[in-house]
């Protein structure tokens, strides 16, 4: 079995900064900007917002009517985090596994084991994790958003949101190349000022044809509309480096298999710093259920991780 290292997780995961307020961890990514005052990003910025709760307390009367009275599976002295203990217990409602031979919650290690080496990770689809997302490029969120199966996204509209709050994202390649950081720099100094250009020619435009989009009696949704088609033309000009930020909600089957998947060595290496991130939120988070996996310190610097029950 490969070896967990909750001791090396929590290291790494403080040398980049990251923390822990009230059970949920969170890793910032700070804002840099040129001498124009353009804003950039240099790494991926991953919060958790939202975890499970459980009030598995509320089954006593279900658990008591039964013939053994199940009762007292609600007395197991070890505490399970919440969205350990409801994949556990939806585990052994398929098998009524409530008695006095269950796995007692000190026992969950070998429990998970058991389903992930059997690969019977449906279980594993219950307990549900959102992080809001930032510090990641438009190219990133492109392939993000090829997972589907056990995902939701809400990702920032380049067509509502106004170009003055658009930021970009520094690739690693760019910020260790002094020439490459300074064409970085200029050609989004240039692209923020040749965005404001088209806009302002777009609206120059729209008030002397009066072009008032689709009539409506209603003036805040007028604007509204007339303020998207300015931003949905001049949007036209943004490389992939510009910063996309997202909410992504996934289940555990579901983390667990983007993370196989983006944060190895054949991922590309922004969306795999991004998933090591995940990972390591994740992680701290619900131990049992990342136990298997084995950190990788790849060639390039950026780290990955392997586990020998991949897509359980
Ligand atoms: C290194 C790398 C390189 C890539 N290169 C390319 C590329 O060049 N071009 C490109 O287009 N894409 C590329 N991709 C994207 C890749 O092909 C997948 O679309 C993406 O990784 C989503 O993964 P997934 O198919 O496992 O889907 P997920 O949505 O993550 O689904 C998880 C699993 O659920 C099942 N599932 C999901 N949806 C369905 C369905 N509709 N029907 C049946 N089963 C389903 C599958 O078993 C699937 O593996 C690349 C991905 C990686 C990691």
């Amino acid at each position: 079995m490969l070896v967990n290292n909750q001791e090396k997780i929590k290291t790494i995961f403080e040398s980049i900064g990251g923390k822990i307020s009230d059970g949920f961890t969170f890793i910032d990514s700070r804002v840099y900007y040129t001498k124009k005052g353009t804003p950039y990003l240099k790494s991926p910025g991953v919060i958790m917002i939202a975890k499970p709760e459980i009030k598995i307390e509320n089954t006593k009367n279900f658990l008591s009517e039964y013939q053994n009275n199940f009762e007292d599976y609600l007395s197991d002295p070890d505490k399970l985090t919440a969205g350990t203990q409801l994949i556990k217990f939806s585990a052994q409602l398929c098998y009524m596994s409530f008695g006095p031979k269950r796995t007692w919650n000190k026992d969950a290690n070998r429990y998970f084991e058991n389903i992930k080496s059997s690969g019977h990770g449906s279980v594993l689809e219950h307990s549900y994790y959102s992080f809001l997302i930032y510090g990641v490029s438009r190219s990133l969120t492109h392939e993000l958003i090829r997972h589907r199966a056990g995902f939701a996204y809400s990702q920032q509209s380049q067509r509502y949101v106004s170009g003055n709050l658009i930021r970009f994202v520094e690739r690693k390649e760019f910020q260790d190349n002094k020439y490459l950081h300074n064409l970085f720099e200029k050609r989004i100094d240039r692209i923020k000022e040749e965005y404001e250009e088209i806009n302002n020619i777009l609206k120059k435009e729209q008030e002397k044809l009066k072009i008032l989009g689709q009539s409506s009696d209603d003036e805040s949704h007028l604007k509204t509309e007339l303020r998207k088609k300015l931003n949905q033309t001049a949007r036209a000009i943004f490389t992939n480096e510009t910063e996309a930020p997202i909410v992504v909600t996934a289940n555990i089957r579901a983390w667990r298999h983007t993370i196989e998947m983006r944060a190895n060595n054949y991922a590309e290496t922004e969306i795999r710093e991004l998933f090591f991130r995940i990972f390591l939120c994740l992680a701290l988070v619900e131990p049992i259920l990342f136990n298997d996996y084995k950190i990788i310190e790849y060639k390039d610097g950026i780290y990955g991780v392997e586990t020998k029950y991949k897509k359980v």
